[in-house]
């Protein structure tokens, strides 16, 4: 489902080039999970958004559903990125001004593609356990329910690659744990390929595959 071949990322500074990512190889086959561990700094979210279609690679190619989304003009690559990827971020951006059910319809408003959306809405907030907050804003929620809105708007759009950047960087153990089961959870349900970068141990062992991105390179773990 996504393909990463032989990508490397090198950005230009004032002084020398700095090379974050030097030759990095990760397949995630639909259905299949992988965690990303590695010091900060080392490229982790830089490979993130290269994987989802955000920054493209120095050199190398990156292949989703068998499309290089990169060959796309801006257009058709925003409807591709819509359409395929969802991400979850540490930080939730979630809306400050918008109820919990209006942040999961965000996304919908580029690719309403049926009148479902409301319905299939309701239904991942009930997914998330968040039926009873669904009218919240973000700031009426604790950590853990941002995340969990975060995760059901990455999903409202039926994704097939779900990344996922420090999913639980900010959460207490038990509302890292109830959100991890829930990406794990989803992601199975919708047969989506999941990346979730994490510095936590025990959320890496949740995953298929875990790698440390070291040297600008993937080693298994
Ligand atoms: P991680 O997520 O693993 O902490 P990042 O991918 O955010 O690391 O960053 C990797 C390195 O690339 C860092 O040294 C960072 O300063 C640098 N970097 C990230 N984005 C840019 C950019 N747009 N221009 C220059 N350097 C960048
Ligand atoms: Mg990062």
């Amino acid at each position: 489902m996504l393909d990463i071949r032989s990508v490397s990322k090198r950005y230009a500074t004032r002084g020398d080039d700095l090379v974050v990512l030097r030759d990095v190889n990760l397949t995630v086959n639909a259905g299949e999970s992988v965690a990303i561990m590695g010091p900060s700094g080392c490229g982790k979210s830089t490979l993130l958004n290269i994987a989802g279609t955000l920054e493209p690679p120095t050199t190398g190619d990156v292949t989703i559903d068998n499309e290089n989304p990169y060959q796309l003009d801006e257009t058709r690559l925003a409807a591709f990125r819509n359409r395929n990827i969802g991400f979850v971020f540490q930080e939730h951006h979630l809306l400050p001004q918008c109820s919990v059910l209006e942040n999961v319809l965000i996304p919908t408003l580029v690719a309403s593609d049926d009148n479902d959306v409301i319905t299939r809405a309701k239904t991942l907030i009930d997914r998330v356990g968040l039926s009873d907050r669904r009218d919240h804003r973000p700031a009426e929620l604790s950590g853990g329910e941002r995340q969990r809105s975060a995760i059901a708007r990455a999903l409202i759009c039926q994704p097939r690659v779900i990344l996922a950047d420090e999913p639980t960087g900010n959460l207490d153990r038990k509302s890292a744990d109830t959100v991890a089961d829930l990406l794990v959870q989803l992601q199975r349900e919708f047969n989506a390929a999941l990346v979730v970068v994490t510095h936590s141990q025990s959320l890496a062992d949740r995953f298929d595959k875990q790698f440390d991105l070291l040297d600008g390179m993937l080693k298994p773990r």
